[in-house]
């Protein structure tokens, strides 16, 4: 836990996994073990969108909230396979992930990811924000760079006085999925420099900067010590509702 004053947020992102009887019963699960212990983190759970609706009724009245995995810029339309902004708002969200790093290995733009930044905030809802590199980046030294390009592009449009309903994740490509975590030193070095250029726009001391990528119960507590790093985004390791919950405590 880092004593910044920052609440820590740790997030689930459940991917593509869960039929909607699973998503209710990991929520209603979730949401006991959390009840039985304190924690200081805000916790939310990112379903798919066929159950957002069913974790939204699970996770009501809880301090557990629900955020889509990916959210479309326009309203409506002619867009097959995506939702809008107003669609998660009702089904019971209360926020989206943005430019999550396999969407964005699967075509999404930096332009895009910053008017879906731009909509789901218009639309009243929390966001994470993905930013990342890639191996090769990383070994070529352009990892600061990258981060620059992609945050400048994806926060042009967010007005100072949105940073509260922000957050931004800082999941290197490379530790996605792979088992392979960042240390907590480069974790820190990288949230540091992602709440640096965000601080371009925003208040640096009130941005939320998220790590992940590979996170687990045996090391987030020092992962999240680090002075910039202000919770996790969990891929695989949410699926499992008690070692979620272990993740959630180790931020305090
Ligand atoms: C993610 O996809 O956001 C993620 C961090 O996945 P994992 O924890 O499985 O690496």
């Amino acid at each position: 836990m880092n004593d910044t004053g920052r609440r820590p947020l740790v997030a689930g992102n459940w991917k593509m996994n869960k039929t909607n009887a699973e998503a209710g019963d990991h929520c209603a699960r979730l949401r006991h073990i959390l009840h039985e212990g304190p924690h200081r983190a805000e916790v939310a759970v990112c379903p798919p969108s066929t159950s957002i609706e069913t974790a939204a009724a699970a996770l009501a009245g809880s301090d557990i909230w629900v955020a889509a995995q990916s959210v479309h810029e326009a309203a409506k339309g002619a867009h097959t396979g995506e939702i809008s902004a107003s669609m998660i708002v009702a089904a019971g969200a209360v926020g989206t992930i943005v430019g999550h790093s396999e969407r964005r290995a699967a075509g999404e733009t930096d332009a895009q990811v910053a008017a879906r930044v731009r909509a789901a905030l218009d639309g009243g809802l929390r966001v994470i924000l993905c930013v990342g590199e890639s191996l090769e980046q990383r070994e070529a030294g352009e990892t600061e760079s990258w981060l620059t390009g992609q945050l400048r592009s994806a926060l042009a449009q967010v007005a100072p006085e949105e940073v509260g309903r922000l957050a931004i994740a800082y999941e290197p490509i490379w530790a996605i999925g792979t088992g392979r975590t960042a240390s907590p030193e480069t974790a820190q070095e990288a949230c540091a420099h992602v709440r640096a250029v965000a601080g371009e726009r925003l208040d640096p001391a009130a941005v939320l900067v998220l790590y992940g990528g590979s996170v687990t119960p045996d090391n987030a507590a020092e992962l999240m010590a680090q002075p910039d790093v202000d919770g996790a985004l969990v891929g695989g390791a949410s699926l499992d509702a008690e070692g979620f919950a272990e993740i959630v405590r180790a931020a305090g």
